[in-house]
């Protein structure tokens, strides 16, 4: 058995090793890119026990919105004509009846949705579990999560089943899931990325962005979805420098490193730290030592903040407006049996917290406080954004755990402990592979810049990903 798993995994390595890059495919004229969607298709097919696709679980066949080079899609960002879920129940049979901002630019430069990505229920969670169309395996090592909530996107990419994709990072779902399938995940400044045509999870930490297969492509494909939309009232009207032309790795920079943050990860973690500090050191960057909040602080405020805006942003899939309706003989039991049935366990038990820290009595208690610790936050990556070009941080406190390993919901938030602080300060931060654990699991650390400075953020990270030489 475990000969057939070997097999396999070097067939699907192989698949990624031979696959363009994004970066090629610019180059492809329209008759090479039609066979490129037909071999992507191929082997999407013959791929389905993994489930990064929605198609895989459906069997139907993988839309492609126009004629341009594939992008992957997550489940929550809407196609015009495509159905769109979130991978919830609730939203099953739903069509979206207009192409979010970012689709919109993918188009305009010769690229395409094709495919949905799976995806955690309202992108909720860590591990791509929750999806209402089933688990996605991690392509490295099936028994393995691939991460969540982008955990469809990060493993058609890691698989060679997408040359690029696009994901959603409220709290390190862009992030998360390509550290431990081992691609490179970028979550954008806020604001840099219209919102526009994505279904909110939590609006003031939202943010799209790419993974891809190496940090050039994750420049070219940040450059095509960003800039200001007048459609989204929280696009930043800000002058936009287009990153990818004007990559250097040759920047010698200020690395911070925040050494209480460290503490809390597992030895082969902090071992890929320590080796990608040397690196980062012997390629002439200058490595500063700084400390942060305790990450528990960091943790109450995000699940305070995020779980407030999901109330609200979810009230909204009442039965009435959106997506499906149950069978009910008066108003309140159209509402109460719709959201009981359409809503998994997560996002329930989410939007039940939400409320009451959000409620009279309690608003004050929990919700104004992690606003004050959000503050703080904030604060605290500007004092050290005073002297420092970039941080250098681990992804998560470990590699891809096992199916079914979180005992409760909280245990997964612990997994989020690195990566909700960028978000809770609307930074930029970047996740790309170093090394392996000993499993041979993908280990992915993460850069995080000041806001609005994409430029530094890429210069870094090109700079660590050709000095490392990581292979798959
Ligand atoms: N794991 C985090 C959560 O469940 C982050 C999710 C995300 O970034 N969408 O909230």
């Amino acid at each position: 058995m475990d000969k057939i798993a070997n097999i396999i995994d070097t067939i699907i390595n192989q698949l990624g090793a031979s696959l363009v890059t994004l970066k090629e495919a610019l180059s492809l004229d329209e008759q090479q890119i039609i066979t490129l969607k037909e071999d992507l298709k191929k082997s999407i097919e013959e791929n389905k026990q993994l489930g990064a696709y929605v198609e895989q679980f459906t069997d139907t066949e993988v839309l492609s919105s126009d004629s341009g080079i594939p992008i992957a899609i997550k489940d929550n960002i809407n196609v015009k004509g495509w159905e769109l879920t979130c991978g919830s129940n609730i939203l099953k049979n739903y069509i979206a009846p207009y192409n979010a901002t970012v689709i919109e630019n993918l188009e305009k430069n010769g690229l395409c949705a094709f495919g949905r990505a799976n995806m955690d229920e309202f992108a909720m969670g860590s591990s791509t579990e929750s999806s209402c169309y089933g688990k996605t395996l991690n392509p490295v090592d099936n028994t393995k999560v691939p991460g969540g909530s982008s955990g469809g996107s990060a493993a058609a990419v890691a698989a060679g089943l997408a040359i690029a994709a696009l994901g959603t990072d409220t709290g390190g779902s862009i992030r998360q899931p390509a550290a431990y399938c081992g691609c490179v995940g970028m979550k954008p400044t806020y604001g840099r990325v219209s919102r526009y045509g994505i279904a909110a999870y939590s609006s003031s930490l939202d943010q799209c962005g790419p993974i891809t297969q190496n940090v050039e492509d994750a420049a070219i494909l940040y450059d095509i979805i960003s800039g200001y939309d007048p459609k989204d009232s929280t696009s930043a009207n800000v002058e936009y420098t287009p990153v990818a032309p004007n990559l250097d790795s040759s920047k010698k920079l200020t690395i911070a490193v925040i050494d209480n943050f460290i503490e809390e990860a597992s030895d082969e973690i902090k071992e890929a730290m320590n080796k990608s500090i040397k690196i980062l050191e012997d390629a002439g960057h200058s490595i500063v030592h700084k400390r942060m909040m305790d990450t528990k602080n960091i943790l109450s405020s995000y699940y305070i903040v995020a779980t407030a805006e999901a109330s609200a942003n979810l009230s909204r899939y009442d039965g009435i407006r959106y997506g499906n309706r149950a069978e009910a003989t008066n108003l309140k039991e159209t509402y109460l049996n719709t959201k009981t049935q359409g809503f998994g366990e997560e996002v329930q038990k989410r939007i039940m917290l939400g409320s009451f820290v959000l409620s009279s009595g309690y608003y004050d208690a929990y919700y104004i406080k992690a606003q004050k610790v959000r503050h703080l936050i904030k604060d605290e990556f500007d004092k050290i954004f005073n002297d420092s070009d970039l941080i250098l941080n681990p992804v998560a406190p470990t590699t891809a755990p096992k199916f079914g390993a979180f005992a409760s919901s909280l245990e997964m938030y612990l997994s989020d402990i690195y990566t909700i602080s960028v978000n809770l300060a609307g930074l930029p931060a970047i996740s790309l592979p170093v090394s392996k654990d000993s499993d041979g699991m993908p280990i992915g650390l993460q850069l995080i810049a000041n806001a609005y400075d994409e430029q530094t953020l890429f210069d870094g990270a090109l700079s660590l990903e050709q000095n490392i030489n990581y292979t798959k």
